[in-house]
């Protein structure tokens, strides 16, 4: 009998891993075809100056609206996206759509804003990635100082003196390198301040809990004052109470984006927002 359920058990397995794959499968098909049939949108989210109460950017986020599965969040696709590859052509039209629209704000006459663009370790592996940069600000006319590009710290060390002199160029343009969900990867300090960086997001994990964990205040605070240190500024992500933006007033942060300010908006309550 124990062989017996051990066979069955077998098999539930083998039929679980299956669907799973099968189900993957699926997923990196969907994907590919929504590409070539224009399914991603980008969402922009507001990040505002602390002290003086201005809009100094947006960050934009990638949903895929998918005929089969409705609105799929990043979080959902993004990990399989960097898995297969595909997240090289996704981050591309990311890319050149963010810098079309910042663009074109811009010539509305908005105030002077920055968009913020995720970028994938994949991503910065592409030999020629600062030349696809270069092309798409030409190509979108966007002014170089108008992008930022946000990196985690396993995608700033990865492959570091790649990605180092690549970053270098970039800064070199103009365009603003971030380094995202800063506090939970494994960067070391040594190799943050060698990177041409000029700001740092704190994770959203460490802002969450803030008013209430004294250690993920003290986290807080230690991550401005270094960065300040540095003469880096420093970004608050996820803030969404009156307490954390007190705190975060109180201990000098930058700028902020989260919630309690406005949710990630679609281009057109973005513009309406900037107007
Ligand atoms: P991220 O870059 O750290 O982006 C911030 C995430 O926090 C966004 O989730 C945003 O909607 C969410 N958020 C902002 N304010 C708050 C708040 O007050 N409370 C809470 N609970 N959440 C808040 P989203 O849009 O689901 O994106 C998740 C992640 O997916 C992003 O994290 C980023 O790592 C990735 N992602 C999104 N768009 C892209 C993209 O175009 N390219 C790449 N490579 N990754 C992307
Ligand atoms: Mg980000
Ligand atoms: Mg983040
Ligand atoms: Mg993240």
């Amino acid at each position: 009998r124990a062989k017996e359920n051990g066979k069955n058990q077998m098999e539930i397995y083998s039929s679980e891993l299956n669907s799973l794959t099968v189900e993957r499968f699926t997923m990196e098909n969907q994907l590919r075809k929504a590409l070539e049939h224009g399914e991603f949108v980008l969402n922009y989210q507001p990040q505002f100056n602390l002290e003086k109460n201005q809009i100094i950017g947006f960050e934009a986020l990638v949903r895929w609206k998918s005929p089969d599965r409705g609105l799929v969040s990043p979080l959902e696709f993004i990990p399989l996206a960097e898995e297969t590859g595909l997240i090289v052509p996704i981050g591309y039209w990311v890319l050149k759509e963010a810098c079309r629209q910042n663009k074109s704000w811009l010539d509305q006459g908005f105030r002077c804003t920055t968009v913020s663009v995720n970028i994938s370790a994949k991503q910065l592996q592409q030999k020629d990635f600062v030349e696809i940069v270069k092309s798409i600000l030409e190509e979108t006319q966007l002014p170089p100082a108008n992008l930022c590009l946000e990196i985690t710290e396993s995608t700033a060390i990865l492959n570091v003196e790649n990605s180092m002199s690549m970053l270098i160029e970039l800064s070199e343009l103009g365009i603003d390198i971030a380094i995202d969900d800063f506090g939970i990867g494994y960067s070391s300090l040594a190799i943050l301040k060698q990177l041409p960086i000029s700001d740092i997001k704190i994770d959203q994990s460490f802002i969450r809990d803030m008013d209430m964990d004294k250690d993920d205040a003290a986290i807080v605070r230690a991550i401005i004052a270094m960065a300040h240190s540095l003469e880096l500024t420093v970004t608050a992500e996820g803030v969404e109470t009156k307490e954390q933006i007190n705190i975060l007033l109180k201990e000098e942060c930058d700028y902020v984006q989260g919630y309690y300010f406005s949710k990630p908006l679609t281009a057109e309550d973005c513009a309406k927002f900037l107007s």
